[in-house]
C-alpha cells in the first residue's frame, strides 16, 4: 500500500568521517526508499557531530554508517560510543565493505544499548528496517541480540590461537634462497607521470566480477549472466553498464592519471629500504611492514619479498597511485539530480571498475619496464587473475594494514600534484574511483592475511611511527582542506 509523506519511517544514512564511497549506502538508500521509508542521505565524510545532529532533526527512526576503508570501522566505533553517551537508543545499520556480521557484533554492538545490526547486502535493508521497527520489533530484536552473541563467542574461541614473540617470528621466518632467484633491473629509476592516457584501452582490462558484487549479484562473470536465479538480471544491468560505458569512452567522461616510480631498494627486517640511486649510499625512504605471529603460520612480512642488504644482490620496488579522476563524480552528481540515481550508481561503479582496470594497464607497463614483463604472453583474462610475475600490495589490505603508509608513497611521487588524488584524515584517497600499491618483482611473493600481532610488535611500531611523524611533519601530502593535521 502507498503510504504518505507523515506516515512514513525515516532513514538517515551516512558515510563515516574520512571515507569517500558510497555506492553501497547509494543502493541502500535506493532500496529503502522503495519500500516506503523516507530517507536523508547526507552523503559522505560526515563528521560524527552532523550525523547526530541531522538524525535528531529529522527525527530518524534508525541510523545507517556506511564506510569503505578499514579506519571506518574505528569511525563507526566513535558514532555509537557518541550514541550510546546521548542515550539515543535509536537502531544502527552497518553496511559497507570492510565491515562485517562478527565485526558489528565483537566490535560496535557491545558500545551501545540500542540495535546494531550489520547489513551485508542492500537486498537485505527493506527486511532488516521491517524487522526493527514493525510489529514484531521486540522479538526481532532479541533475535539478533542472540545471534551476535553467539558470534562473540565463536569469535573468543577462534581468536584464542597463541602469537609467538616477535623475534621467535622472525627467526621462523620463510627462508628464501636469493642466490637462485633472478632479479630484473628496471629500464628506469625514479618517478615516471601518465597524464595523456586515453580510456578506450583500459575496456579490455575491465575485470567484471566485482561490478556484479557491488550490486548483490553474487557469482563470477561471464557465468552469472547465466545465472539461473540472477542471470535475467544480471544481463540487464550488463547490457545498461556497456551502454553507459560506451557512452563515457566515447565522451571522455574520466579522465585517467597515473603516477609509478621505481627505486633501489633493500629488505630489512620487516622493513624496506628505498635508495636514492644505484650506488645504494643514501637512504630516501624506509616503508614499515608487519610480521606474522600466529603461532603455526608462515611468519610472513612482505619486506622478506625484497632482497636484503646480506644477499649482495640488486633488487627494486615500486609505488603507485592510479586515478580516473573527479570528472565521474561531477556527472554522477547530475545524474542524481536528475533522479536518475541508477545511472548514478552505475557510473560510479564503472569508475571504480576503470580505476582497477587502469591499476592492470599500468602495471603491465611497469613489469614490461622493469624486463620480465615482455616474455609473459598471458591473455587478457590471465592478467584479470594476475597470473604475472610479482605482487601490488594495496596499504590497508591483510598483507599491509596500516593505511598511514601511505603518506610515504604520496611524498615520493608528488602523487597529489602528479593526479589529483589526494588523502583523507583516515587516509582514503579521494576521489573515490582510485588505487595505490606498492609492486614487488620476487616471483614468489603473494598475498597473505596478516592476522593478529602480539603488543611487543605494536608497541615498537607504534613508537617507530611517531619519531618519523615528528620529524617529517612538515610534509604536504596533498589538498591541505582534506587533512587533519
Ligand atoms: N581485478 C580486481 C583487482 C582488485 S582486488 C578488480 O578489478 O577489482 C585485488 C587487489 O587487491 C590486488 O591486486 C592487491 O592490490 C589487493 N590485495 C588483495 N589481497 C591483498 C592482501 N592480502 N594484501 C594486500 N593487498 C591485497
Amino acid at each position: 500500500e502507498k503510504k504518505t509523506e507523515k506516515e512514513k519511517k525515516t532513514i538517515v544514512l551516512a558515510t563515516v568521517k574520512g571515507d569517500v564511497h558510497d555506492i553501497g549506502k547509494n543502493i541502500v538508500s535506493v532500496v529503502l526508499a522503495c519500500n516506503g521509508y523516507r530517507v536523508i542521505d547526507l552523503g559522505v565524510m560526515v563528521p560524527c557531530e552532523t550525523i547526530l545532529a541531522r538524525a535528531k532533526e529529522e527525527g530518524a527512526h534508525i541510523l545507517g554508517l556506511s564506510g569503505l576503508i578499514t579506519p571506518s570501522l574505528g569511525e563507526m566505533i566513535f558514532n555509537v560510543r557518541e550514541m550510546e553517551r546521548r542515550h539515543l537508543g535509536i537502531p544502527v545499520l552497518i553496511g559497507g565493505a570492510t565491515t562485517s556480521k562478527t565485526h558489528t557484533a565483537v566490535k560496535i554492538a557491545p558500545e551501545y544499548k540500542g540495535p546494531v545490526v550489520h547489513v551485508g547486502d542492500a537486498s537485505r535493508a527493506a527486511a532488516v528496517c521491517a524487522g526493527l521497527l514493525g510489529d514484531n520489533s521486540a522479538t526481532y530484536r532479541k533475535e539478533v541480540q542472540t545471534s551476535y552473541e553467539s558470534l562473540r563467542q565463536s569469535f573468543e574461541e577462534k581468536t584464542k590461537s597463541p602469537l609467538v614473540p616477535l623475534n621467535r617470528a622472525r627467526e621462523k621466518r620463510p627462508n628464501i634462497d636469493w642466490a637462485s632467484v633472478r632479479l630484473h633491473r628496471p629500464k628506469f629509476t625514479g618517478v615516471r607521470v601518465f597524464d595523456s592516457l586515453s580510456l578506450s584501452p583500459l575496456v579490455d582490462y575491465i575485470d567484471w566480477t566485482p561490478f556484479f558484487w557491488a550490486w548483490d549479484l553474487k557469482g563470477s562473470f561471464p557465468k552469472i549472466l547465466e545465472n539461473k536465479r540472477f542471470g535475467p538480471e544480471a544481463k540487464k544491468l550488463f547490457g545498461d553498464a556497456k551502454a553507459l560505458l560506451a557512452r563515457v569512452v566515447r565522451e571522455g567522461w574520466f579522465h585517467p592519471r597515473a603516477v609509478v616510480g621505481l627505486w633501489p631498494a633493500a629488505g630489512e627486517g620487516e622493513e624496506v629500504v628505498f635508495f636514492e640511486d644505484e650506488s645504494r649510499q643514501r637512504v630516501l625512504e624506509t616503508f614499515y611492514f608487519l610480521r606474522q605471529q600466529r603461532e603455526g603460520s608462515a611468519h610472513k612480512c612482505l619486506a622478506d619479498f625484497v632482497a636484503p642488504k646480506e644477499s649482495n644482490l640488486e633488487d627494486y620496488m615500486g609505488l603507485f597511485v592510479v586515478t580516473v579522476g573527479r570528472q565521474g563524480e561531477i556527472h554522477a552528481d547530475s545524474f542524481k539530480r536528475r533522479g536518475d540515481d541508477y545511472n548514478a550508481i552505475l557510473l560510479k561503479a564503472l569508475g571504480d571498475r576503470l580505476a582497477e582496470a587502469l591499476t592492470e594497464y599500468i602495471h603491465k607497463l611497469v613489469r614490461d619496464a622493469w624486463g620480465f614483463g615482455l616474455k609473459e604472453n598471458l591473455s587478457q583474462k590471465d592478467l584479470i587473475l594476475e597470473k604475472y610475475r610479482g605482487i601490488r600490495p594495496a596499504p590497508g589490505y591483510p598483507s599491509c594494514p596500516d593505511h598511514s603508509e601511505k603518506e610515504k608513497i604520496w611524498a615520493l611521487l608528488r602523487a597529489y600534484e602528479n593526479t589529483g588524488v589526494s588523502l583523507t584524515e583516515t587516509f582514503a584517497m579521494d576521489p573515490p574511483s582510485s588505487v595505490c600499491g606498492y609492486y614487488f618483482q620476487y616471483p614468489g611473493s603473494k598475498y597473505f592475511n596478516l592476522g593478529p600481532i602480539g603488543d611487543d610488535q605494536r608497541a615498537a611500531y607504534v613508537a617507530k611511527k611517531k619519531k618519523g611523524l615528528e620529524s617529517e611533519s612538515s610534509r604536504s601530502w596533498g589538498d591541505p582542506s582534506h587533512l587533519g593535521y
